[in-house]
């Protein structure tokens, strides 16, 4: 299947010219729209809730970069403090007073951080902490979820959702099965299966990672109580709990799912949000495992561009934005908004459909199996998904191109915006 003709000039070529010299012609898998079966749109620019491709179409956009512009596209303020930043020179390798102010409002806003280190991708960030919770419980296992996708380091990309389940790729070659044996992998929301697992290997395990919100599996909420057996299982065995963040946090709550949900984990992997569209993760916690990064502590871990100006005035500026009142109620109104709108299009159009939903985070699957893990994520019909996204693409609606990820709704989307999403997706439907 092709494109429709209104997008298969200037982006089709561009695609030709890229495949050339980059590895699928794209810098992240999902971009190439391969599982969808079309060819991705080569965008131009962004401004608020819209996207505008190099043929000069535009859409509404819920992609957000895949998360991180919940303010928008090219907001005002985080333009302003990135060009001002950028006028006093990029990078210094050296401290700034920036990144202490960005450190000081992390911690004042995320429940269980005392101490943060800031690096330069959600991969970088859960890659890092895994090796802080290794060196500090002096143990090798760590447990993780299907479907859970915690970037690409090589420990963490076993049964990964996103990109790896969108292509259905097995487990990547390359990742050394010395390393795999150390990853134990067990269904989300499943607390049995994690028990079983602690009797079992409990003494060995150095940490627990989750995502609070399960986001690459599709939108999967925990399910009441999940998270709170998660930090009794891992005190009672002397594991560390470490939430992934990256995707929730501050998306939301303005204390991150850990403040939503009221459970308060070791370690909180951060990325997305807090770098306001520029390269970020940060990850921190308890200030005794904290302290055990270099150079406080013997733990290694460092980086040429961290903490850099740029990204931290994005993020700051972005972060402020979101301190201001109303802001995750305002996201949570609009984002109720559209997914009754959605089920109501569901049921008028006899089209088989959950639409899983935590704050700003919106997922339509195409089943009616209750999504509570990723076996029943799979349960959505695929290849409806696919047209789906098309004829939604078709109607001026951009959505990530995969059934494994969420829309993200943003500050700056309007009543307006959310009303014609509703009628697009209802036309979407009619169409398929
Ligand atoms: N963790 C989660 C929950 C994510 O969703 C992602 C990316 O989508 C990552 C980690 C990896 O972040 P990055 O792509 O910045 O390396």
């Amino acid at each position: 299947m092709g494109n429709s003709s209104r997008f298969d000039k200037l982006s089709a070529a561009a695609f030709q010219e890229s495949k050339r010299v980059i590895p699928g012609g794209v810098n992240s898998p999902v971009r190439a729209f391969k599982s969808v079966g079309l060819t991705p749109l080569f965008m131009e620019s962004g401004s608020g809730s819209r996207v505008t491709d190099i043929d000069g179409n535009t859409f509404i956009d819920y992609v957000g970069s895949w998360g991180p512009l919940i303010v928008g596209h090219a907001h005002p303020k985080v333009l302003e403090a990135i060009t001002a930043t950028a006028a006093k020179g990029t990078s210094f390798g050296a401290p700034t007073l920036l990144e202490t102010e960005m450190a000081k409002l992390v911690i004042e806003r995320v429940p269980s951080i005392e101490m943060v280190r800031m690096v330069n991708s959600g991969t970088e960030a859960t890659m890092s902490a895994l090796r802080l919770a290794r060196g500090f419980t002096k143990r090798d296992k760590i447990v993780k979820f299907e479907g859970s996708y915690h970037g690409h380091a090589d420990a963490l990309l076993i049964k990964a959702g996103s990109g790896v389940a969108t292509l259905g790729l097995p487990d990547s070659p390359g990742v050394p099965s010395s390393v795999a044996t150390n990853t134990i992998t067990v269904p989300y929301n499943d607390l049995d299966s994690v028990k079983l697992v602690f009797e079992k290997f409990g003494e060995e395990i150095a940490a627990l990672i989750v995502e609070p919100i399960a986001g690459n599996m599709g939108v999967v909420p925990p399910v009441a109580g999940f998270l709170q057996g998660l930090r009794d299982i891992t005190k009672q065995y002397g594991s560390l709990l470490i939430f992934d963040e990256v995707m929730t946090g501050f998306r939301v709550h303005k204390n991150c799912a850990q403040g939503l949900y009221g459970v308060t984990p070791d370690l909180t992997c951060l990325g997305k949000v807090i770098g306001g569209g520029l390269p970020v993760g940060a990850y921190g916690g308890r200030l005794d495992i904290m302290e055990q990064i270099a150079p406080a502590g013997p733990i290694y871990q460092a980086g040429t561009l961290s903490g850099n100006p740029l990204a931290m005035a994005a993020g700051f500026a972005t972060l402020t934005l979101l301190g201001e009142p109303n802001v995750y109620e305002e996201l949570e109104r609009k984002s109720a908004k559209l997914q009754a709108g959605f089920a109501a299009n569901a049921a008028e159009c006899g089209i088989p459909s959950t639409i899983n939903r935590v704050g700003s985070m919106v997922c339509p699957f195409f089943t009616e199996t209750p999504v509570i893990n990723y076996e029943t994520a799979k349960t959505s019909d695929l290849a409806r998904f696919n047209a789906y996204f098309g004829h939604l693409l078709d109607l001026g609606v951009s959505v990530a191109p995969s059934q494994f990820e969420g829309m993200f709704v943003s500050t700056v989307h309007s009543d307006e915006d959310i009303d014609l999403t509703i009628d697009a997706h209802r036309e979407a439907l009619k169409r398929l």
